[in-house]
């Protein structure tokens, strides 16, 4: 698929308040500074679409965004942000449950997480939350550049031998992802459109 325009819509914090024509959507999601933003810029070719955050946990709104004007991408808060006071916390995680609970335009949605680290139990505690909501999602592990390929292919292992010691019979999809060198990024999108095409 090739996006040829991608335009902001809204930014919610309350689901209600969402677009409710019935295009599908597909939600991107993960820690805050895991790439997010960038990842989004480099789907959508646009730099400054999603705002890359200087400051971590700043993004605390479900914003929508039509591409080619039959789909929306989602980009919803970063969860898990130390920082941020415990009641906020809370707010980031009350509507995005409530978005995944409520939303049935979502086709599917891509959980970042940076290839970079060890499994963090953040990520694993919201991948647990996903699958016993039976919320499809992939995994979308950004920074490859950051790793020489021996190196990104342990860190899968690692993440895959972690999901399997969990509860999951087997790793989620995936896909290997850097906004800077634009690895992934047509897998993603042949990816959407194949799914959409359903
Ligand atoms: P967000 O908070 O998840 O939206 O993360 P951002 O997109 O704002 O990125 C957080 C930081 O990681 C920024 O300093 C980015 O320049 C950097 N970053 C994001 N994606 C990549 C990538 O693919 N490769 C590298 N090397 N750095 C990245």
């Amino acid at each position: 698929m090739k996006i040829t325009s991608a335009n902001f819509v809204i930014s919610n914090s309350e689901v209600s308040k969402c677009p409710t024509n019935k295009l599908p959507e597909y939600a991107f999601i993960g820690r805050s500074n895991v790439g997010k933003s960038s990842l989004i810029n480099m789907l959508t070719n646009r730099k400054n679409l999603a705002k890359t955050s200087g400051r971590p946990g700043k993004t605390q709104l479900i914003n929508h965004f039509i591409i080619n004007n039959n789909w929306y991408l989602v980009d919803l808060p970063g969860y898990g942000y130390a920082r941020v006071s415990k009641s906020a916390k809370k707010v980031f995680q009350k509507f995005i449950t409530e978005y995944f609970e409520q939303r049935a335009q979502l086709v599917s949605a891509f959980v970042l997480i940076d290839i970079r680290h060890e499994p963090q139990k953040v990520d694993m505690e919201f991948m647990q939350w996903m699958g016993e909501h039976q919320i499809p999602f992939s995994i979308v592990f950004t920074k490859a550049d950051k790793l020489k390929p021996k190196a990104i292919e342990r860190n899968v292992a690692d993440y895959k031998a972690k999901m399997l010691e969990d509860t999951w019979e087997e790793m989620p999809n995936y896909f290997i992802t850097s906004s800077s060198s634009g690895i992934g990024k047509d897998e993603l999108l042949s990816y959407i459109g194949e799914i959409n095409m359903e």
